[in-house]
């Protein structure tokens, strides 16, 4: 038995999906839920978790909005997301990578492993072509090789 999160992939975006969820659990609750199904509550727990993953990749303010800028996740789905600037220190790269991997492989600590985990989560052919985050792992590549004290020697 396996305990890997399940990663399942749907064109649909996260603001869309969110919406299905939400109606699926109420409607699973007002049918199901005064028949006195057993599993009515387990259903819409993991909904509920599944609504919850939508607000961590793609917050919401205080007026339900997610907006543009701030709250914006490297999986939030905006288009238009202003451009992040380069990293400024190979700590900044390492926490980038991080981010990007960590909710989908888990722990990878090994320099070469993040940045290859990092390549398969941002490559274009998985984003419709858009080259934003594949270019920011260049750009995480550049001054990770530069700064070899740190990172490259220490990986495990
Ligand atoms: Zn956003």
């Amino acid at each position: 038995m396996t305990t890997e999160p399940a990663t399942l992939t749907v064109d649909d975006t996260i603001k869309m999906l969110r919406e299905t969820f939400c109606v699926a659990a109420t409607a699973i609750g007002m049918f199901y839920g005064p028949l006195g199904d057993t599993r009515t509550q387990e259903h819409i727990d993991r909904l509920q978790a599944l609504i919850a993953d939508c607000d961590r990749q793609r917050p919401l303010g205080p007026d339900g909005k997610h907006g543009d800028g701030p709250r914006c996740t490297p999986t939030c789905g905006c288009e238009d997301r202003p451009a992040e600037p380069e990293f400024r220190t190979a700590d900044e790269a390492m926490e980038w990578l991080r981010s990007i991997v960590v909710p989908v492989y888990g722990d990878v600590r090994a320099v070469r492993g993040l940045i290859w985990a990092t390549g398969e989560i941002v490559h274009p052919s998985r984003h419709g072509g858009d080259r934003t985050l594949w270019d920011r792992l260049e750009a995480a590549k550049r001054l990770l090789d530069s700064d070899p004290r740190a990172y490259w020697k220490k990986a495990p």
